[in-house]
């Protein structure tokens, strides 16, 4: 478990907390919302983690406007008055305003849920407010903050949400909670973890009984995927993960999963390997999250791709699971032979995945297999020649496949300290040159 973190105000303290603890332009954007709502003579409130995280005195951004009355016609209006430009969705009532500088807004009409199936997505009509925080997650998630000027910073909490921040508490708002959408077992999960809460009691049953019934089975690949990286996505999923494991879900939401302490310690290694990456390559793109569920793969044929069917993993995503599950422990037996050379290693993880080279200086017990995949992920995998067809050109050789010989050669013998200059990698690339005339 993360370490406890507890409301640093009390709910009446919310207009001061929103002035100080807030950044300044948001601050001023939710008292834009707030006029604007007078002047349309409609209610408007923010909702959801911005609320739940000023409470907390964790830095949160998002901002979540709900509307009683026509969300779609107000987002709008906030659009213009911003200068942004806006995205609808009318089945739904919600629309995503984004503004020049790229923040994005959700609005929303106030709104109530019908689920016809368990784990389907919900029928919505307009409703009140009190309705639409019903609808929510957890009592801690269903809070709101007033906005029309009058009322600025006035807290709204129909369900308790403020006592469970006060106890660290995650409770449903209602028994059928997870039947009703079975992602939020991953999500109770989660905000349990990342703040250090407990699940109630009865909530906790309730999960259990979800679990049992196998309700995540019912989960469209997308929802599920979607969930699990947000878990994996955490600053620290630790806690989350073995939290899991202790409650059996990692075979409930695929056969291929495991938790075992051996994929744990697995992931920790991983996660320094990305910490030790991003501070020595901040720039490189990196899919961190597959690359930990990576790691949660059982060491089984097909396990890695039936899971990415699973989870309608995205092509780059399917590529980094199967690279790892597929491949990773050749490799490394691989990397393992004292005489390979930084060339063979080179040829070995070039059109690898990146997060296969992490996963393996993770693995590497053995320091000299580290330092290897540590070079390549530093330098080999930049490395160029100084030389390229022209030179060979211009040195009157006829271009041909031989010429990729050549020069893969040169790239070789640089990778390998055995070429350091362009006049020495032009000697490399001549030889094979001449050596196949
Ligand atoms: P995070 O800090 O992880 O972004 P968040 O609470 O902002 O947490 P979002 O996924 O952005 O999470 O959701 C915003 C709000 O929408 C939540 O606070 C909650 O009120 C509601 N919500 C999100 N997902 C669900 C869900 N599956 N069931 C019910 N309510 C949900």
């Amino acid at each position: 478990m993360n370490p406890p973190i507890r409301p640093i105000g009390s709910p009446n303290q919310v207009p001061e907390l929103l002035r100080e603890r807030l950044p300044h332009c948001l601050y001023e954007q939710l008292r834009e919302v707030g006029g604007l709502g007078e002047a349309v003579q409609v209610t408007v409130f923010a909702v959801g983690g911005l609320v739940r995280d000023l409470l907390l005195g964790v830095p949160n951004l998002d901002l979540d406007v709900v509307v009683e009355g026509d969300g779609i016609a107000f987002a709008r209006q906030l659009a213009r008055f911003w200068g942004g430009t806006v995205t609808v969705h009318p089945p739904f009532g919600t629309a995503v305003i984004i503004l020049p500088g790229g923040q994005h807004v959700d609005v929303a009409t106030a709104r109530t849920e019908v689920y016809e199936r368990p784990a389907a997505l919900p029928q919505t009509r307009p409703a009140s407010l009190r309705e639409d925080l019903f609808r929510r997650d957890f009592t801690i998630n269903a809070l709101a903050v007033q906005l029309n000027p009058s009322q600025f910073g006035q807290l709204v909490d129909f369900f308790g949400g403020w006592e469970d921040l006060a106890s660290g508490t995650v409770r449903v708002l209602h028994p059928l909670s997870f039947r009703d959408d079975p992602t939020r077992i991953l999500r109770a999960v989660r905000f349990e973890q990342r703040y250090g809460f407990h699940l109630s009691p009865d909530t906790e049953q309730r999960l259990r009984e979800a679990l049992s019934n196998d309700w995540l089975n019912l989960l469209t690949g997308e929802r599920l995927r979607d969930e699990l990286s947000l878990l994996l996505q955490e600053a620290n999923p630790l806690p989350a993960l073995r939290r899991l494991t202790e409650m059996q879900v990692w075979p409930r939401i695929h056969p291929a999963l495991t938790g075992s302490e051996t994929a744990l310690a697995q992931v920790e290694r991983m996660r320094e390997t990305v910490a030790w990456f991003r501070e020595h390559r901040p720039d490189e793109a990196i899919v961190e999250w597959a690359g930990y569920l990576a790691c949660l793969v059982q060491p089984k044929p097909a396990a890695g791709s039936s899971l990415s069917d699973r989870l309608r993993l995205n092509q780059k995503e399917a590529h980094i699971v199967r690279a790892v599950t597929e491949r990773g422990a050749d490799l490394l037996a691989a990397l393992e032979l004292e005489t390979r050379r930084p060339a063979e290693v080179y040829e070995l993880l070039e059109r690898e995945p990146i997060e296969l080279a992490l996963w393996l200086r993770a693995s590497a017990s053995a320091g000299q297999v580290r330092k290897k995949v540590e070079r390549f992920l530093l330098h080999d995998r930049y490395l160029r020649t100084e030389i390229s067809g022209k030179d060979l050109i211009a040195l009157g050789y006829r271009p041909g496949p031989a010429f990729g010989e050549a020069l893969r050669a040169a790239l070789r013998a640089r990778l390998n300290g055995e070429a350091k200059t362009r006049a020495e990698e032009l000697a490399v690339a001549r030889q094979v040159l001449e050596g196949g005339k």
